[in-house]
């Protein structure tokens, strides 16, 4: 018989969509995974491939596809999942089944619950295949709710319903639901990818019982596969940069200056759009309340322009040092200072995560997918911020800003984020519900034939 430690590590294929708020929790749930043991291969898409000497103890498989992304700069959108995941299937394919002849074999596969194909991919060859969810429980359950919601009349509905409450979906309102009121074909697309989540081996996803475990235990309940919460994987896997855009490490010299919880940090992520307007209602808003802010502007976020060229005149005058503009953040490293005490931010779900991690709370202004209901979370199940919705304006704005960074009101939600990071810090140590989770993942992979 074979020894134990003759044997070759057992190798996973960890499949990436290219999006920058879908790739990194994958690499560093590879992170997570390598540390326990196992041979990891990235595959990924020419687009927004990342770089592999960031990642030395990983394999890369490049999937060439031919995909003509529908953005202009060639960003992957919603509108490109079904032609990706086309292009992306022949080429996975021909490798397993190189691997498998050459007695190479892959063990599994852990794919981005939008590169769907890897699924199929996987019966083909007959190897498990497990689905990694980047977004929050919540968003999983709202969507699954949505047949129902058709079924029961209340979708479509009018406007006059936004604000109401939606039936057995507590705390979301009509205005939270992924659905595409414009177009009712991709949010069945979106609902049909999630049914298909019930073949798969398994479900990992970034989240964790402290912060959504009755949703949890309903998608549990749900889809009748193993499901392992493992988040935050920001937290769990110490991983290299992620960033597609170069981080601007020199901002961390400016806040070890600024004073204890006095930064407010803006960033919209990876994909939000502003136009002129809301970009120079922002800026006064920003000018005008007097506090210290960091404030990512991403090239190309702002509609007309390549960078900063729309702030409004005057405006870096009336800043002087007390503001510092970035193209792209240590976003970890920036909220983990002392020096941060707020995060206005989109409410995507890896922001939220790494802003409850470090305890700081949150002005929320989503935008899309999962957003509307993340923020809802923020703001009424774990109270750590307050919405600033709508057309933005400059006095809303500047009202915002000292609510949660001078208000009595900010402090309290600042004191249940702090709470709130220690919860997260319980569950990623040992008998922690995250750190169980991956213990378990780990034993279902390997005892899986894997
Ligand atoms: N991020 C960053 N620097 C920035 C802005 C964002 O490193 O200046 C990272 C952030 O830490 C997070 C990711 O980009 O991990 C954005 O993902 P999220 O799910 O929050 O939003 P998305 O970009 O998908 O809308």
């Amino acid at each position: 018989m074979k020894k134990q430690e003759d044997r070759k590590p057992h190798r996973l294929v960890l499949v990436l969509f290219p999006l920058q708020g879908h790739t990194t929790p994958m690499l560093q749930l590879g992170y997570a995974l390598h540390s326990k043991g196992f041979a990891i291969t990235i595959a990924h898409t020419r687009v927004n491939s990342p770089n592999p000497s960031n990642h030395p103890h990983f394999d890369f498989l490049p999937l060439s596809d031919d995909t003509h992304y529908s953005d202009k700069s060639g960003t992957p959108n919603i509108y490109d999942i079904e032609s990706i995941n086309l292009n992306c299937k022949a080429p996975l394919q021909e490798f397993l089944e190189l691997q498998k002849t050459s007695h190479s074999q892959v063990d599994g596969i852990i794919h981005d619950s939008l590169m769907y194909f890897a699924a199929t991919v996987a019966n083909h060859v007959q190897i498990p295949n497990l689905v990694l969810r980047t977004s929050t429980a919540a968003f999983l359950q709202a969507y699954l709710a949505l047949p129902r919601l058709f079924a029961e009349g209340y979708i479509p509905f009018q406007d006059s319903m936004l604000h109401e409450l939606v039936p057995r979906l507590n705390p979301l309102r009509f205005k939270d639901l992924p659905v595409s009121r414009e177009n009712m074909e991709d949010t069945m697309k979106f609902i049909e990818i999630a049914r298909n989540f019930k073949s798969s081996s398994a479900m990992i996803m970034n989240t964790m019982d402290c912060l959504e475990q009755l949703p949890l235990f309903q998608l549990q309940q749900h889809f009748q596969v193993p499901l392992f919460g493992i988040g935050p994987l920001s937290k769990v896997a110490s991983a290299s940069s992620t960033s597609f855009l170069e981080e601007e490490s020199s901002c961390i010299a400016w806040l070890n200056n600024q004073t204890a919880k006095s930064v407010l940090y803006v960033s919209k992520g990876s994909l939000a759009m502003s136009d002129e307007k809301e970009f120079t209602e922002t800026a006064w808003g920003l000018a005008n309340s007097e506090q210290p802010f960091l404030w990512v502007v991403r090239p190309g976020s702002v509609s007309g322009s390549d960078w900063t060229e729309l702030l409004p005149r005057g405006f870096l005058e009336h800043v002087g040092e007390r503001g510092l503009i970035l193209k792209w953040a240590p976003q970890k490293e920036v909220l983990a200072h002392s020096a941060v005490g707020g995060f206005w931010t989109h409410c995507g779900w890896n922001s939220t995560m790494e802003s409850l991690s470090e305890g700081v709370p949150m002005i929320s202004s989503p935008q899309f997918f999962d957003q509307k209901v993340i923020a809802r979370y923020i703001t009424h199940v774990w109270k750590v911020g307050f919405e600033l919705d709508g057309v933005l304006e400059r006095g809303d704005v500047d009202k915002s800003i000292r609510r949660l960074m001078t208000g009595r009101e900010g402090d309290e939600m600042r004191q249940r984020a702090i709470e709130l990071k220690h919860m997260i810090n319980v569950s990623i140590l040992e008998g922690g519900s995250s750190y169980n989770s991956l213990n378990d993942l780990t034993e279902f992979l390997l005892t899986n034939k894997i």
